[in-house]
């Protein structure tokens, strides 16, 4: 039995400093919320805790207006260590984890981390990201919209407040229940943990696309010559394809395309971005999708104009 743990977390953050010592706990979790669904979504069960700051001792101004929350309130919660302890305990055996954006499991790894807690996951950790399975349900898969319009969209009465971490939870288990099965099978990974070894990689096929998540490397020249990370397979059929667009950058280095054909598959666009990981190292997310022949006209006029500005800098 799989259960579905949507959580929320609030956190509060620290006043910059000029040289930049708050970095290794830039936000400190004060509030974690959950409900757990069963494999039929429906709600079995609540978790909602506050947690007792040990880092930051004021409310920083834009978490004040924001989570309703007094440090007062907070003296009564516990010790991180132990609300984390407990919240997982709580979660079961392999939970599904489900959040509204990408930001909630990563920021509760590096609170877990800084406390030298076990870490949940060994790799990258798969989960629902809620606010991109609404967009690709409702919208068109790219725009990122707030709880609140989710909220409004779906006409879900606003009986609780928002931005307090139980609500939050509930509201986005709301939105989640409501999500089609098939838009359901797009889930992320959460990078937080990168693969170590290619035994950890992530290869991944998706109804339209496919995911790569790469190892860990020292420098960008490794990764741009590893023969995985370049390679352009056909993700249907595995076969070795014709690349028709060589790999270039349009922004200097920040994603690189590639376009490749398949004789029974077609075209498929091939674009890896270079990613940091946590201990400062570098890796890939590669994605491939099948495109049309207009679409990789389009990327060839791209490659063509990107190639004679380059030209033009280099006079
Ligand atoms: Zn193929």
């Amino acid at each position: 039995m799989k259960n579905y743990i949507v959580f929320d977390l609030e956190w509060n953050q620290g006043e910059k400093t000029r040289d930049d010592e708050l970095s290794d706990l830039p936000f400190e979790i004060v509030e974690i919320g959950a409900v757990k669904l069963n494999e039929q979504l429906e709600i079995i069960d609540t978790f909602s805790r506050l947690v007792k700051p040990q880092v930051y001792h004021e409310m920083h101004k834009i978490t004040e207006k924001l989570i309703h929350l007094t440090m007062k309130d907070l003296e009564k919660g516990d010790i991180f260590i132990k609300v984390a302890d407990d919240f997982l305990k709580w979660c079961g055996e392999d939970p599904a984890f489900c959040t509204w954006g990408p930001l909630d499991l990563p920021e509760l790894q590096r609170n877990m981390e800084y406390y030298n807690m076990e870490p949940i996951a060994d790799g990258p950790l798969p989960f629902f990201d809620v606010q991109k399975l609404f967009s690709l349900e409702y919208e068109n898969g790219k725009l990122r919209r707030a709880l609140e319009f989710a909220i409004d969209f779906k006409e879900i009465p606003k009986d609780q407040p928002f931005h307090r971490a139980l609500s939050d939870a509930v509201y986005t288990a709301r939105i989640f229940q409501g999500i089609s099965e098939r838009i359901r099978n797009n889930y992320s990974f959460d990078n937080y943990v990168t693969p170590k070894d290619k035994r950890q990689e992530i290869h991944i096929v998706f109804e339209k696309y496919a995911k790569y998540i790469s190892r860990e490397f020292d420098t960008r020249e490794e990764l741009l010559s590893d023969s995985e990370v370049m390679s352009t397979r056909c993700y249907i059929c595995h076969k070795n394809i014709r690349r028709k667009i060589k790999w270039f950058s349009p922004n200097g280095g920040k994603y690189y395309i590639a376009v490749s054909y398949c004789n029974e598959h077609g075209y498929m666009k091939s674009k890896i971005r270079v990613k940091k990981s946590e201990n400062d190292k570098l890796y890939v997310v590669k994605t491939s999708k099948f495109i049309s022949e207009e679409d990789k006209n389009e990327l060839k006029d791209k490659k063509e104009r990107y190639k004679q500005r380059m030209k033009k800098i280099k006079k």
